[in-house]
């Protein structure tokens, strides 16, 4: 057992790692504990899925993030199991560390609603591992289909919130712009994008005129819209709706929600709505002492007591709060409850085009000035100078050529 750190942080995403930053910076002695020895910054996974963007613009060293705050130390490890009465972890090879501070910040994992065959069939949109594999699943896919004479080749994204339409925006764009350059206009005219939802609006929680806007850009890109439709099943030909209808698909995109993962729901904490934690207003978890939840896995409140979405700004916002408390409980302060900064939603819907609800009065922004908002909300996002340096560089090609910026290599699985 070391008990050595005064916090251990689990999950080194947008809160995990915010949280240990704060505190290394105040002195304090932190364990950072990921999976994956790298950050990645989720907003962007459907750029490197459609060839947009590298996997290193988009994924920092969590070493090279805290090479400079000393009080850090990075433990790249799978943590199997987490006991918040004693606030302990274990990892996958057995190790065991404790601290007075436990902060579980180990984000989500898709959550496929019981549909059948989603966890078989639907490439889900949550990790740097699943964007590659599904950039390989589609280069592959238009390689398969150029060998054939004819027959529609149908790419399916189940979910219109932003993950979806960003997703289903980008794969229209590369049928406009890359398939008739790279293969044919003759595949081209084969190829096809559908967008289902259950509800009948595409961004679900933007205003009506944002929604209006969104579905006829995705309409001039040719994506095919089925919503107010529910999914009753994923097969490896395609998606079956409550409605009876089938579509064909050969690549299913899940994008449809997500839930807590395992080690969660195996920490004793109470689970609320998806699976998270319902935290205090203060960020505790309430039923053990000196454990904070953060990020993706807390249901979490605004200062009214309005529930906050599942969003990276969020995320952020909620560590850098929680090792205000931490510090707080190390130095016998007093914690102060979550005051969120509502900075408003904001979507890309393909080549100069997004949609922005900027601040709490959800300012309205359509067009090319939402879409240069876009990117520079999500350059200053990024988690380093060379992510964003290769970023915008891979942008620019994008934008100018019509081109990806990238090469997908590897062989489906
Ligand atoms: C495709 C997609 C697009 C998005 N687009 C936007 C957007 O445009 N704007 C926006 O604001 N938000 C967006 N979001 C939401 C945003 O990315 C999340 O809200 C945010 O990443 C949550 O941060 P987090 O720190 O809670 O979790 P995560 O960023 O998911 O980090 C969790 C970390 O925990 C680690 N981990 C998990 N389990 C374990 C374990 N057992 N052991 C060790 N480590 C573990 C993971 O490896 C990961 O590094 C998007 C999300 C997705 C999936």
């Amino acid at each position: 057992m070391d008990d050595t750190y005064q916090v251990i942080v689990v999950g080194g995403g947008f809160a995990g790692m915010t949280a240990a930053k704060e505190l290394g910076l105040k002195g304090i002695r932190v364990l950072l504990i990921d999976a994956n020895n790298y950050h990645q910054f989720q907003p962007l996974l459907y750029q490197v899925a459609t060839a947009q963007i590298g996997v290193s613009a988009i994924a920092r060293p969590l070493r090279s993030v805290f090479r400079r705050i000393r009080g850090v130390r990075v433990l790249t490890a799978e943590v199997t199991a987490i006991d918040s009465a004693t606030r302990t972890v274990t990892t996958a090879d057995g190790s065991t560390y404790r601290a007075r501070i436990l902060v579980i910040a180990a984000g989500a994992v898709p959550n496929f609603f019981n549909t059948p065959g989603a966890d078989e069939y639907a490439y889900p949109l949550y990790s740097v591992t699943d964007a590659t594999r599904l950039g390989t699943g589609l280069t592959h896919l238009l390689d398969e289909a150029d060998r054939e004479p004819a027959g529609s080749v149908d790419v399916v994204v189940i979910g219109a919130g932003p993950t979806g339409v960003e997703t289903a925006g980008a794969l229209a764009e590369n049928v406009k712009y890359v398939v008739p350059k790279y293969f044919s206009p003759v595949l081209a005219a084969r190829c096809r994008v559908h967008l289902v939802d259950m509800v009948p609006n595409v961004l679900n929680a933007f205003s009506p005129k944002s929604q209006e806007y969104t579905r006829n850009r995705l309409g001039k890109l040719g994506v095919q819209l089925h919503l107010g439709v529910g999914v009753t099943g994923v097969r490896a030909d395609g998606v079956t709706l409550a409605d009876g209808t089938v579509i064909p698909g050969r690549i299913v995109v899940w994008a449809g929600g997500l839930k807590a993962g395992k080690v969660i729901a195996e920490s004793g904490l109470t689970q609320g709505r998806g699976g998270r934690i319902d935290v205090r207003p203060d960020l505790t978890a309430p039923d053990a002492e000196g454990v904070y939840v953060l990020g993706d896995a807390a249901n979490m409140t605004d200062s009214t007591g309005a529930k906050l979405p599942q969003l990276g700004s969020v995320a952020q916002q909620s560590g850098k709060w929680a090792a205000r408390n931490i510090y707080a409980d190390l130095t016998g302060g007093t914690r102060q409850p979550f005051g969120y900064w509502d900075k408003g939603y904001m979507a890309m819907v393909g080549r100069g085009a997004a949609v922005a609800e900027i601040g709490r009065r959800r300012v309205q922004l359509q067009g090319p000035l939402a879409f240069v908002s876009w990117l520079g909300v999500h350059l200053a996002l990024l988690p380093g100078f060379q992510q964003k340096v290769r970023a915008l560089f891979s942008w620019a090609i994008g934008y100018v050529t019509h081109s990806p910026a990238q090469v997908v290599v590897g062989r489906p699985e």
